[in-house]
């Protein structure tokens, strides 16, 4: 198991009266746990990947989650360098997948050559129904996505990216892995990670991207990095191998890689 978080600052003293309160909320799936087991867990994830793995990012968008906007618990499964199996649970996107926060939340999960699926996280009664990525081919029509937080990505190269694509609709902020929800729905065209301009040797963490990009794959997308090379999930904590993310409809995506070659030069 590959997680993001480590528990080193909740093992010390200062952090003791939170660690009680995180083995609080633990204790109530798994009881009498204790603070000391509470870190071994977290502490589980520290390693290096393997050839399989499974990969948990258990709040990505935390700066989402802060503010009450989107955040997403994903949890994927790799293997050979591939992700194999996907899982997104985004409990403040409702199951239509409109912007609005709250409701039922949103339940995706995605495995190699069976689809991607969406039902209610929880709601349990609601059946699972497949997911498709929109059918818009036309750059115009594109609906751009990147991360709410500016410091995540390089604004004015979006922008730069929207000329060259040519597309009208304004670019949709949101955090977390919850773009590739919205994607995999159809409800998007281009989701783009650039490097921020303050941190240009910055590596994508295989945490952030595995369950997503599986989850938009399998609902017939395509996921590549900003030169157009899929992503190589065998390198480590980070997509070593890769430069930002570019993902897709599958339709737009030749179309969006030349906009970025354009940009580039
Ligand atoms: P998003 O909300 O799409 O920006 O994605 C959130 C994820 O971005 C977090 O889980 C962070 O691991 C990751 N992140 C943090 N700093 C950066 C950065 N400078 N560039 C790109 N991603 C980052
Ligand atoms: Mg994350």
């Amino acid at each position: 198991l590959v997680g993001e978080e480590q528990a080193d600052v909740l093992r010390s003293p200062q952090e003791r009266e939170v660690l009680e309160r995180i083995t609080g909320f633990v204790d109530r799936i798994i009881s009498d746990v204790t603070p000391e087991e509470v870190c071994d867990f977290i502490d589980r994830g520290v390693d290096s990947p393997g050839d399989k793995y499974w990969t948990l990012d258990p709040i990505d968008g935390t700066k989402g989650f802060l503010r009450g906007a989107q955040y997403a618990c994903a949890l994927a499964y790799v293997e050979g360098g591939e992700v194999q199996l996907g899982v997104l649970g985004c409990p403040n996107m409702s199951p239509e997948l409109t912007e609005d926060i709250g409701g039922e939340g949103t339940l995706l999960f995605a495995k190699r050559g069976q689809g991607s699926w969406i039902s209610s996280l929880r709601n349990r009664d609601k059946q699972f129904s497949p997911l498709r990525t929109s059918s818009r081919s036309n750059p115009e029509d594109a609906r751009l996505m990147r991360s709410f937080e500016s410091g995540h990505t390089n604004v004015s190269q979006v922008d730069l990216f929207h000329q060259a694509l040519g597309g009208k609709a304004d670019p949709v902020l949101m955090d977390s892995q919850v773009k590739y929800a919205l994607l995999a729905a159809g409800r998007g065209e281009v989701y783009l990670r650039f490097l921020s301009p303050d941190m240009l040797d910055y590596k994508e963490k295989i945490w952030d991207q595995a369950a997503g990009s599986i989850i938009v794959e399998e609902a017939g997308g395509k996921v590549t990095d900003l030169d157009g090379k899929p992503l190589d999930f065998s390198q480590g904590r980070s997509l070593t191998g890769n430069r930002g993310i570019c993902a897709t409809n599958g339709h737009l995506h030749e179309a969006a890689i030349s906009a970025l070659r354009e940009i580039d030069s």
